[in-house]
């Protein structure tokens, strides 16, 4: 991951575990590992990490978060377009270092404590700040579920 560098999130091709781990190790999966170029839309970025399930990882949050809107608005295909979970990372590859080393400690929900399994399983949306301090919340669901919800 560059320093500051715009698309510097990743995204990763691993099944769900190996991210956790991979996070818990420090280590953010870069866009090059899945055969994306670095200037790569959100767009692409976010159907990836849909299809094939796992965790988008950003520093890139305050832009992404319209694409993620936009994402889970679409209408075309009638099946679910839920994500598996946000983190965004503030800028400085030794920062990101530094603040994931021990962010699971920090991340909680509703009062319970949060794993980056949760952060799959539940699709949450988890700003690390630069301080080290975790923002966890829910993304929201696709317009698909929505529909399926108001219907019950
Ligand atoms: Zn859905």
């Amino acid at each position: 991951m560059r320093s500051g560098a715009r698309s510097s999130g990743g995204v990763s091709d691993r099944d769900v575990e190996r991210i956790a781990d991979q996070l818990s190790r420090k280590r953010v999966l870069t866009l090059a590992k899945v055969g994306l170029p670095e200037d790569v839309d959100d767009k692409q970025i976010l159907r990836v990490a849909w299809d094939r399930r796992c965790i988008i990882v950003t520093a890139n949050g305050r832009d992404f978060l319209p694409a993620v809107q936009r994402f889970l608005r679409q209408t075309k295909i009638r099946e679910c377009h839920d994500l598996f979970g946000l983190v965004v990372l503030p800028t400085g590859f030794e920062t990101q270092r530094r603040i994931l080393t021990d962010a699971e400690a920090r991340m909680r929900f509703g009062g319970a404590p949060v794993r980056w399994a949760d952060v799959w399983n539940r699709d949450y949306y988890v700003r690390l700040r630069r301080d080290g301090a975790a923002d966890v919340r829910l993304l929201p669901r696709c317009r698909y579920c929505d529909a399926q919800t108001e219907r019950r």
